[in-house]
């Protein structure tokens, strides 16, 4: 396995493909420095006796220990490791890990380029040169990210229906060595510092879509690639230092005319799979959510309270239900997470046949669980945003910059001024307030929410995803019978 200081130097051979408001800047630039010792924590965390069993795993290939981040879940104790691990480190960075792209989407590529192969009797090898990319990528210990939403163009229209055939990521040629692909996918998340780029579809396809059908995997700095990358860091302190400074990335991956080898290519025009595949990480993505927003439940509890506590108002009947509600979203997140692993088997859903076994024997969550617990999160976001303006007051929003607080001239003044409770000191008390404006005031709090609200499919995709998929007609039939109802149910 390797370190933090391993994987940033890394990163600091690649190319420079990637650019930054009208700049090309190099992976290791300061503005990425943030980002990358968020995600470093992850190197540092697993080099820990203590974390051992839960972020390290034993590779099935090649029984070499592993980061957990880059194991394909053998049976539901992954499941769970996978959702602790997560809801561990997302606490230590206070946010977003952001390395669970890369496990969601190898898991998702490792079990549907295994039934493609099926589907074309032997003549394609995805899996087999999956499982080749897949070893390296646990033996160096690589850093992936998902590039699966498109630009999609016109919402109405589907992938060949576009005026613009390049709206969804396509296969434009076929060659003997390999295939051409254009199009651009949007909001990638901390591609600027993955080292592999994984590539997957964003929704079902038909027949005439199959050149949308497309997966494959390519370095960060592949030719032909580019990134035009946001860059999310907090606002630099220079006198009041925070515990944990994190940083995230996004960015636009344009491929123009980009030649990807056989070797690299996990699905090529088969429809039907196509659709599965971006279903498939959709849902280990959001068995992930599961974890994150957990955690991120964790801070805000933890910022609501202690906003109660710097106002003294901790006792007051309102506040002890508004802890309660963001306590209930958090943990009914965590047990959908938890429940959706202890039912996970190597099985998916699919329309009209129910459950059905899929893939080489790799575990996958509980559809419904991971839906019903993403879409319960992930649209508390903005509520849980507001009770934290409520219980803060205005403060968060005017807090003076910090110098401020350093200037002799307005210091003292300043600091009689912030005391509220009489029994908290009040430079912690200010600390608190800066702290409390990054997550309510800030670009980055405003993009970290965008992100947990639609990050993984906006609420509406897991309204379909857990209304096609229940059985709603054996409720009707139980009401029918309840009510004393003399119709049957229309198969
Ligand atoms: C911070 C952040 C990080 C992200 N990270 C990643 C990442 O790492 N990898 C990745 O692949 N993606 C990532 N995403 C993308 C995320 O998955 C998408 O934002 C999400 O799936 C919604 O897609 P969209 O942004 O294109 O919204 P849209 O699809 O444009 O949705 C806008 C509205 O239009 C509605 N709508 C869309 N299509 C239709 C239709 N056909 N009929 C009716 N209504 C429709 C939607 O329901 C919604 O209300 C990230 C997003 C954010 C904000």
């Amino acid at each position: 396995m390797r370190t933090k200081e391993q994987y940033i130097n890394g990163l600091g051979k690649m190319k420079r493909n990637i650019y930054f408001d009208g700049n090309k800047i190099d992976r290791t630039d300061e503005l990425q420095m943030d980002c990358l010792n968020t995600i470093g924590t992850t190197f540092d965390e697993a080099q820990k006796p203590e974390n051992a069993g839960l972020l390290t795993a034993t590779s099935h290939l090649t029984g070499n220990t592993i980061n957990r981040f880059t194991h394909i879940h053998q049976n539901k104790e992954d499941l769970h490791k996978k959702q602790d691990m997560t809801r561990h480190l997302c606490g230590i960075v206070g946010g977003c890990i952001q390395r669970c792209m890369g496990i969601d989407a190898t898991n998702a590529i490792y079990n549907v380029s295994y039934e493609a192969d099926k589907m074309n009797n032997g003549k394609t090898q995805y899996h087999e040169n999956f499982k080749k990319w897949l070893t390296r990528f646990q033996n160096e210990d690589l850093v992936g990210c998902c590039a699966q939403t498109d630009v999609k163009g016109d919402r109405m229209l589907r992938p060949a229906d576009q005026p613009n055939q390049d709206a969804y990521v396509r296969i434009k040629e076929r060659t003997k060595d390999g295939i051409i692909v254009s199009g651009c996918k949007v909001h990638i998340s901390e591609a600027s510092v993955a080292d592999e780029v994984l590539v997957v579809p964003t929704r079902s396809l038909r027949e005439k879509d199959k050149d949308y059908a497309v997966a494959f995997a390519v370095p960060g700095d592949w030719d032909g690639l580019k990134q035009v990358v946001t860059i999310h860091n907090l606002r630099k302190r220079e006198h009041f230092p925070r515990g944990f400074v994190p940083g995230s990335t996004d960015s636009y991956m344009i491929f123009d005319n980009c030649f990807i080898p056989w070797e690299r290519v996990f699905l090529c025009g088969e429809y039907q799979h196509g659709g599965v595949l971006a279903l498939l990480f959709a849902l280990f993505h959001r068995h992930s959510y599961s974890g994150c927003k957990p955690a991120i439940g964790d801070v805000l509890l933890g910022t609501a309270a202690l906003a109660a506590e710097v106002n003294n108002i901790q006792k007051a009947e309102h506040v002890r239900e508004k802890l309660a509600e963001i306590i209930m979203v958090t943990e009914l997140g965590y047990a959908a997470g938890y429940t959706a692993s202890d039912l996970g088997k190597p099985e998916v859903y699919m329309p009209g046949m129910g459950f059905v076994p899929y893939g080489p024997g790799s575990y996958i969550p509980h559809s419904i669980y991971c839906n019903v617990g993403r879409c319960l999160t992930g649209e508390a976001v903005y509520r849980e945003q507001e009770i934290l303006c409520d219980i803060a007051g205005g403060i968060p929003a005017t807090f003076p910059h910090e110098k401020d607080f350093t200037n002799p001239e307005t210091k003292d003044l300043l600091l009689k001024y912030t005391q509220r409770n009489p029994n908290m000191p009040v430079e912690d008390q200010a600390q608190f307030w800066r702290y409390l404006g990054d997550i309510l005031c800030s670009a980055s709090g405003g993009i970290t929410n965008i992100g947990n609200f639609h990050g993984g499919g906006s609420p509406i995709m897991e309204q379909i995803a857990i209304t096609s998929q229940y059985d709603i007609e054996s409720r009707k039939e139980l009401v029918r019978f309840l009510a004393g109802m003399t119709t049957k149910n229309k198969k």
